[in-house]
Formats: C-alpha cells, structure tokens, sequence
C-alpha cells in the first residue's frame, strides 16, 4: 500500500512541472554543431565543381566497406571520379571518411531522418550526395572559428524552460 502512495506522489510532483518532451517530428530539438549524418560530398562554392580527386582514401578507412567509387580517366591523362556510391544502411556515421579526406571533400551531414520501405532507398549517389553536402562547412569545423554562429543544442532544461514559455538561454535557437 505504502508502494502505491509513493508512487502516485511521484506522478502528482511531475503533474507540476514544465514537459520534458517534444512532439516529434512537428518540432526537433537543436543538434549539435557537430552532429554525425549522413556523409555528403562538398563542392566548391565558386565553381560547383566537386571537390572530390577520387583517391579512394574514404573508401579504404571505411570500416564497413559501404563507400565505392568508380574511377575514370580525365582528359588530363589523371583520374577523376565517375561515380560515388554510399550504402548508408550499413554506415555508422562514424566520421572517418570525413576526418582522411586529403581535400574535405566528404563531410558529415546534419540529415538523420533516412528511414526508407525499400532498401534500394538507402543507396545514395554521387548527384544524392552532393545536393546534401554541396556547400556545407566541414562537420568537425562547425561551431568553431568562421563556423561558431552555430549554438550549441538545447540541454534537457533549458528545452523544458523554453517550452513552459520562460524563454530560450542567450545564444541559443529555438528547436527546429
Ligand atoms: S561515416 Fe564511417 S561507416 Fe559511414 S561511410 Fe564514413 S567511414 Fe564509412
Ligand atoms: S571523398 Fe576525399 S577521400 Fe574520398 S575519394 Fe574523394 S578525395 Fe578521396
């Protein structure tokens, strides 16, 4: 009996207090500046072009073996890359392809809503991968230097203290 006392005042306190919780997906908390997405190829912002020189360097360190790449000869008599291939069912979005990339050319996204029916949907290509990446900064400069405009993401509380309408700690964002 004494059991159920405790455990019913345990409710009545919570009943008090502001929400800990959002209604997902119509609001999304903040993430941080360097949450780990889906890899993504970048391009520079001038020319659009890709910064990939196709070296294979992402595709080796890959623990899982979901990157592949087809290599073409240019008509510079060098290489260039053909097609870029990601298997994101099988990525661990664990950053290494972005962290050996000699020229940043792959970098982690913030995308992480991949869910798919077909598992086709989880193959990603070259022109996927680059209308993800194109002009995004490198994952592990976001927040830092150039990239610091980027807040952090909301704790537990401070989530709470904006939903109960008590407004948002300084430098903060609303959840998106
Ligand atoms: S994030 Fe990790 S697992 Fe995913 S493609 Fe890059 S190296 Fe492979
Ligand atoms: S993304 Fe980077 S590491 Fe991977 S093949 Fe292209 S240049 Fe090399």
């Amino acid at each position: 009996m004494f059991d159920e006392v405790k455990g019913f005042a345990v409710t009545i306190k919570r009943l008090f207090k502001p929400a800990v919780t959002i209604e997902y997906p119509e609001e999304k908390r903040n993430m941080h500046p360097r949450f780990r997405g889906l890899p993504s190829l970048r391009a520079d912002p001038e020319t659009g072009e890709a910064l990939c020189v196709a070296c294979g360097l992402c595709a080796r360190i890959c623990p899982t073996s979901c990157l592949e790449m087809h290599v073409l000869p240019s008509e510079e008599g060098d290489r260039e890359l053909g097609e870029f291939i990601l298997r994101a069912g099988r990525c661990m979005f664990c950053g290494l392809c972005a962290q050996v990339c000699p020229v940043d050319a792959i970098t982690m996204s913030r995308e992480y809503e991949l869910s798919v029916t077909d598992r086709d949907g989880l193959i990603y290509t070259k022109t996927e991968l680059a209308a993800i990446g194109g002009q995004l900064p490198n994952w592990w400069e976001t927040g830092i230097g150039d990239n610091a405009g980027i807040p952090d993401a909301w704790t537990r509380d401070e989530n709470a203290a904006a939903l109960a309408g008590r407004g948002a700690p300084s430098g903060s964002l609303a959840p998106r």
